[in-house]
Formats: structure tokens, C-alpha cells, sequence
């Protein structure tokens, strides 16, 4: 009964879709932590909008500051207070934010960050990890996922289309290293370090796990670029805000020199923002690196990520989030360990995932995601919708947590998990 105008309007779509859900999901409304499915159903929800509804589906504080920017008028081309505020705010809460560039989403920003790089050291080339997620554009989205990647000696330059119909050779500025493994690394940058603009990662491997970095590698990685004048860049479109006001590297006390936002910055609109040290922004600021975009940073969205930020700059809202995320995660192990089924939990409180690896150990290196299984990840996150949870699958079940859950849906959603692994 659940869905039942899914097969409908997935039939007569003109929408090129390849949603990964184990069955099309139209979803009507959301209120709080909560969303509503065309059919009435409603789910507790830790996907929330890919991450981005950090404070919940339609909080007041957001609808009504929006509602106000409606009604006086989106004006664009001309600078505007909001995107002033945000700037300012966002280098009060980022470590190493001194100057601020705003996009539209996570990929445009990386690609700024990218561009301020290569204009500032005047190289080309960009080291990436296994199994790390940078957005959608044709340089840096050689794919993620496990099954696609081609096997082939670390820091040799891959040109891996990152899609069908893609030509080959299109990514081959990019040099793509395992994480978590110092002396790997040390290798490619000894061969290479000469044609190098930047060192890219994701702090918390979001987009794979949620792998956590080793004790000291992200300080390994700062050192090394360091030495080597490249510049390191923190892609914070998962964790950024979220895993705390300065995000990740402030949670993990290593300052990058530019780092990449969105997701939690526009509380569920669209914007992202790079930021970084003065010296590397500069380039953007005399106009010797271009970075445009009409809706860049327009006042709809600065103001949503204003608004936002305001919220998640309060320490009880961040300790919140990441007080209901740790209850889950136990309740998870728990179950697990009840059952007698193998999974790490990994992450931190605010960003998680279910992870079925082996033999329940946690993740270090993308190539042992090879290993995971898959289909009970899906079988789980099905057993948890049954039961009124949606948590996203795709590739392991993957948990964002908002501010908005109350204590009886934290309470609904341990039971829901602990009912699923028993399923
Ligand atoms: N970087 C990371 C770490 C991401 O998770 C994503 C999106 N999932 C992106 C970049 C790209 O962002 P967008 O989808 O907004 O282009």
C-alpha cells in the first residue's frame, strides 16, 4: 500500500532520475524530524535532504526569515547584507577561514577551491584518496564507489570516466592515493610533489563509511603539504557545522588551508561557500582566479545559511545533535551485538553509518568497502522503513541526524533499529 502513485509518476516521468532506493520514495511533506510519503505514511528521518536539513524539515525560524526575504524581494547582482553576515560569521566559527567565496553547491565550491589552488602555486595537478567524494564535476568525480574503480599502483594518474560516454583521459590532472596510509602517501608525494596545486580529502570519509582518519594522519598530511608548498584542502560538505561549530578541523584540531561548505550550511537550500587562508583567496579577490555564478550566495540563501549557522553556533543545539546520534549508534551496537551480527558503527554522533563489514571491525582503507555486504545494508535500511525510519543505503546505510528529533522519536527510532537487526 505504501506508495502506491510511485509506479505512476515513475512511468510517465520525464525526469532522468537513477534514484538508489530499494523502491521509489515520493515524499509530500516533512514537519520536524519527521517526513510524510504521498500515501500518508511518515518516517522519522536521518537522511534529511542529503544531509542538508540540519535543523529539521520546515523549522519556524527558518520559514519565517525566508518568508520575510520573499516578500522584500530577491534582488541579486549587487552585494547584499546577508552574504556579508554569513562571510563574517563564517570565519568567526571556521579555523581557517580569512576570506570567504560563496557557490551554489558542494561541487561548484570544491571546484573554486580547486581553481584558487591551481592559481596560487601555479601547478596543475590534484591528489585525491580512494573511495573520497567531491561533487559531480568532470575533474574530480572519479568515482567513489567500489566497483567501479580500476585497480592500478597508487599515484599513478587515473583516467577513469567518472561516467559512461564520458572520453577517457578527461581526469588525468588527478592523482588518486589510499587513505590512512602515511607511507603510501610520502611515496606519491616524493614522485610527484613538483607538479602538485593541492592535496584534497574528506576529513570524515562521508561518502565511504564515514572512515574515520588514523590517530595523527590528518597531522601527517597537514606536515607533508606543509613541506612541500601544496595546498591542503578540506572538503567539509558533510562534515562541516555539523560535527561541530569550526567543523572537522576543529573537532580534530588540524587548520587546512582552504575547506569547502554546504550541505548544513543552507539548512536544506541550496548554497556552499570555500574559504581559507587570506594569501591563497587573494587570487579570487584581484580577479586573477575567476569564480562566478549568478545565484551565488543570493539573499534567499545567504539568509538560510545565516539563520542556520545562528543555531548550530549554540553549543547546546550542536551537543544535542550529537547526544541523539551516540544513542543510536549504541543502540545499533547493541543490537548487533545481540544478534550476533557483524557491524561497525562508525562516525561521530551528528554523521554515521551501519557498516557490515566481515567481521564487524571498522573501516580503515576504501578497499575493504569491497568486502562489505552490501545487501544486508539494504535489507536493513528496508526492515527500518517498515518500521517508520529512513536512513539512506547507498552504498552502506548512512545516518544524518538533525536537531529536530524529540526524545520520543529518538526512543521510536533505537527500538525500530534494534526490531530491524533482529529482522
Ligand atoms: N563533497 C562532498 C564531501 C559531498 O558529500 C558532496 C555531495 N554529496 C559534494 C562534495 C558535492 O556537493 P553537491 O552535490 O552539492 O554538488
Amino acid at each position: 500500500a505504501r506508495n502506491s502513485l510511485a509506479g505512476g509518476i515513475s512511468s510517465s516521468s520525464r525526469l532522468t532520475s537513477t534514484g538508489p532506493h530499494p523502491y521509489p520514495l515520493y515524499m509530500s511533506s516533512g514537519s520536524g524530524a519527521r517526513i510524510r510519503d504521498v500515501d500518508g505514511n511518515e518516517y522519522i528521518d536521518y537522511l534529511i535532504s542529503y544531509g542538508s536539513a540540519v535543523l529539521g524539515h520546515a523549522p519556524p525560524v527558518l520559514t519565517d526569515a525566508l518568508t520575510r526575504v520573499l516578500s522584500t524581494g530577491t534582488m541579486f547582482g549587487t552585494c547584499n547584507v546577508p552574504e556579508v553576515e554569513l562571510a563574517e560569521t563564517i570565519c568567526r566559527m571556521v579555523p581557517c577561514a580569512e576570506l570567504v567565496r560563496f557557490a551554489n553547491s558542494g561541487s561548484e565550491a570544491v571546484q573554486g577551491a580547486v581553481r584558487a589552488a591551481r592559481g596560487h602555486t601555479g601547478r596543475s595537478r590534484i591528489l585525491k584518496f580512494e573511495g573520497h567524494y567531491h561533487g559531480w564535476s568532470d575533474t574530480l568525480a572519479i568515482s567513489n564507489r567500489p566497483t567501479e574503480y580500476e585497480a592500478g599502483p597508487p599515484g599513478a594518474p587515473r583516467s577513469v570516466p567518472h561516467s559512461p560516454g564520458i572520453p577517457a583521459g578527461v581526469v588525468d590532472d588527478v592523482v588518486v592515493c589510499p587513505w590512512n596510509d602515511p607511507a603510501a602517501l610520502r611515496a606519491v608525494l616524493d614522485a610527484r610533489a613538483g607538479e602538485l596545486a593541492a592535496v584534497i580529502c574528506e576529513p570524515i570519509v562521508a561518502n565511504n563509511a564515514c572512515t574515520m582518519p588514523d590517530a595523527g594522519y590528518l597531522e601527517t598530511l597537514r606536515e607533508e603539504c606543509t613541506a612541500r608548498g601544496i595546498v591542503l584542502i578540506f572538503d567539509e560538505v558533510c562534515t562541516g557545522f555539523r560535527t561541530g561549530p569550526g567543523g572537522a578541523q576543529a573537532l580534530f584540531g588540524v587548520v587546512p588551508d582552504l575547506a569547502v561548505f554546504s550541505k548544513a550550511l543552507g539548512g536544506g537550500l541550496p548554497i556552499a561557500a570555500f574559504a581559507g587562508r587570506r594569501e591563497i583567496m587573494d587570487a579570487l579577490a584581484s580577479g586573477r582566479v575567476k569564480h562566478g555564478g549568478t545565484y551565488n550566495a543570493s539573499p534567499l540563501c545567504a539568509t538560510a545559511a545565516l539563520v542556520t549557522l545562528r543555531e548550530l553556533g549554540d553549543p547546546a543545539v550542536v551537543q544535542r545533535i550529537d547526544a541523539i546520534g551516540r544513542q543510536v549508534m549504541e543502540a545499533a551496537r547493541k543490537a548487533a551485538h545481540d544478534q550476533g551480527i557483524p557491524c561497525s558503527v562508525q562516525g561521530v554522533g551528528a554523521m554515521f553509518q551501519t557498516v557490515f563489514t566481515p567481521d564487524g571491525r571498522p573501516t580503515r582503507h576504501y578497499r575493504e568497502l569491497l568486502d562489505v555486504d552490501q545487501g544486508r545494508s539494504h535489507a536493513f535500511r528496508h526492515e527500518l522503513l517498515k518500521r517508520g525510519v529512513h536512513a539512506n543505503a547507498f552504498p552502506m546505510a548512512c545516518w544524518f541526524v538533525s536537531a529536530a528529533v524529540t526524545d520520543d522519536e529518538l526512543a521510536a527510532t533505537c527500538e525500530a533499529v534494534a526490531e530491524a537487526f533482529k529482522a
